[in-house]
């Protein structure tokens, strides 16, 4: 009996790896091509670590003109969650990250190195778990979980490290008769890795973006295939980054100590291991105490929740592009207008102690990527959201979309656009006094402020109407008749004059302004109020100034 007969005995059926080494050749690309995977288990919830990983890996492999897949998994069927894949297709899809090949809902896959579920990879495992045995790299383990727990306790008592390794591998040096021998009397096994690792002494690696690191030597025989016949997680990682392809494992920083057994793993079974790039948690301050994002205590955690805010997912890519790489904020600067894509991503340039999530900041950049939409954009994204979260707002939107454009086009496409709008649950509120239905039913205080008495606030907007308002006035002419009414009235028509003069005057044309836009909107901010005004017309200006006067 030898290494290849007890490999017969433990996977009679499986093929040869052979099959498999021809069916998923080498990939056909580029120099320099670069082949990234995000691969996460379907357990219902996506966070945005994952998606910003996701982003990262989808960026490197279109700069090189590489290959980014989605690989499920799901060997931890416990955690499954029905439609968990839709959702992580969806949730990417959400953030504009189409993956080109893997799973594409809960059965379909496109690409030629499917299936792309581990659970439908089965026999792959154990055709390279067969492999492993014949070489003598891995062997049958029939220690109950009973006994596995009683080397722990030994380990405990003994004061050294746990695990099943060197003189504690109880299974590693049994003769392959008497593995053989066990097998046919029906005892239960699992299969373990045979490592020639020993702990006293280190390996060097080179992480792409935590740099040099040093590790001992893995020395733990640790399981590969499990008692349900999948593999663990290590086993899965090294067989299908090698079939698939992978040269740059991206993910998360919670698998940095794992490299030494993976490397080890790879060169073991005489593949070539990928690059490693582990990106460090997406951290918050909390206090002034900087900690990981967490699931349980932060909404924001959750991809789900930019969905429900309505906040485009252009903007949070934009944002995880700028925490990802500080010279993306320069580049940003220098580009305002150009498409991210252009914007040419390091891996060796992330946080290696984990980069600082800020929801102002974030916000901030959603408010300036909105202002580069124009109208019909700012207008279509507005409705989609309000379609799942706010029926008002649904209704106002489709009742005149004409008027709608007419709205979201003040003081847009030009150079220096509105930039009011951070999230779509904000554009109610913002548009809200471009709407009588929405204007007149809102108790409102005015909030006048330097000429704020009740006299001179109905002189102002019974003359401006009466003599100085002109619908058909361009711009300057508009602002001109402004600086005119204010003259009539004893205020300055510049603010100049009136800071050399202080005494002089009782306030200046921006005061007056001031009044006329809180009469008119009940606001003292709010864009462009000429072109406020043209929209509403001065019927309906007139009928504004008359509730205002009539508050006071
Ligand atoms: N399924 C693993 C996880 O979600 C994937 C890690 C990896 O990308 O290799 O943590």
């Amino acid at each position: 009996m030898n290494y290849k007969d007890l490999a017969n005995l433990i996977f009679p059926d499986v093929k040869d790896i052979s099959y498999y080494e021809e069916k998923y050749p080498k990939r056909n690309l580029k120099e320099g091509a670069i082949v990234t995977r995000f691969a996460p288990s379907p357990t219902g919830f996506v966070h945005i670590g994952g998606l910003y990983q996701a982003l990262i890996a989808r960026k490197v492999a279109t700069q090189t003109e590489g290959v980014f897949f989605l690989r499920i998994e799901d060997t931890d069927q416990k955690r499954e969650v029905e439609n968990g894949i839709t959702d992580i297709v969806n949730s990417l899809k959400d953030f504009g990250i189409e993956p080109d090949e893997g799973m594409i809902n809960e059965t379909e896959e496109k690409g030629n190195y499917g299936p792309y579920k581990q659970s439908l990879r089965g026999d792959i495992y154990k055709a390279y778990a067969k492999y492993m045995i014949e070489i003598g790299k891995a062997y049958p383990c029939f220690c109950t979980p009973e006994e596995v727990e009683e080397i722990r306790k030994k380990q405990e008592a003994a004061k050294v490290r746990p695990g099943y390794y060197g003189v504690w591998a109880k299974c590693r040096n049994l003769t392959v008769e008497e593995m053989a021998e066990k097998i046919k009397a029906g005892e239960k096994y699992i299969i373990r890795f045979k490592s020639p690792g020993r702990e006293d002494r280190k390996i060097k690696h080179h992480d792409v973006i935590k740099g040099n690191v040093t590790f001992p030597e893995n020395d733990q025989d640790i399981v590969i295939i499990k008692g349900d016949g999948l593999p663990t997680y290590h086993f899965a990682h090294v067989v299908d980054d090698h079939l698939m392809g992978t040269t740059h494992v991206i993910r998360s920083d919670e698998w940095l100590s794992s490299v030494p057994l993976h490397l080890q793993l790879f060169h073991e079974i005489g593949f070539k291991a990928p690059k490693y790039v582990h990106i460090s948690p997406i951290m918050k301050n909390d206090n002034g105490n900087k900690r990981k994002l967490s699931k349980r205590k932060d909404p924001e955690a959750a991809v789900s929740y930019y969905a429900k805010e309505g906040i485009p997912g252009e903007a949070v890519k934009e944002y995880l592009l700028n925490i990802a790489n500080s010279n993306f904020e320069n580049w940003r600067r220098q580009n305002p207008t150009e498409d991210i894509e252009k914007f040419d991503l390091q891996l060796n340039k992330m946080s290696v102690s984990g980069a600082l999530f800020d929801m102002v900041k974030l916000l901030d950049v959603s408010k300036t990527v909105i202002s580069r939409f124009d109208a019909e954009k700012v207008y279509n994204e507005s409705l989609k959201w309000a379609k799942k979260y706010d029926e008002e707002l649904t209704n106002i939107l489709k009742e005149d979309k004409e008027y709608a454009l007419k709205v979201f086009g003040i003081e847009r496409g030009n150079k220096k656009p509105r930039k009011d709008i951070a999230k779509w649950s904000d554009v109610k509120e913002n548009i809200e006094y471009m709407y009588d239905e929405l204007y007149y039913a809102k108790t409102k205080e005015y909030p006048y402020q330097v000429i704020n008495k009740k006299d001179d606030i109905v002189k102002i907007l019974d003359l401006y109407l009466k003599k100085y308002y002109d619908e058909n006035a361009d711009k300057q002419e508009w602002f001109d008749k402004i600086k005119e009414l204010s003259g009539e009235l004893g205020y300055a028509k510049e603010v100049k004059e009136f800071k050399a003069n202080p005494d002089k005057y009782k306030a200046h044309v921006g005061d007056v302004s001031t009044v006329l836009r809180v009469a008119l909107t009940g606001r003292t901010n709010t864009p462009d109020m000429y072109e406020i005004m043209k929209i509403l017309g001065k019927e309906r200006m007139a009928k504004r100034f008359e509730e205002a006067t009539e508050s006071l």
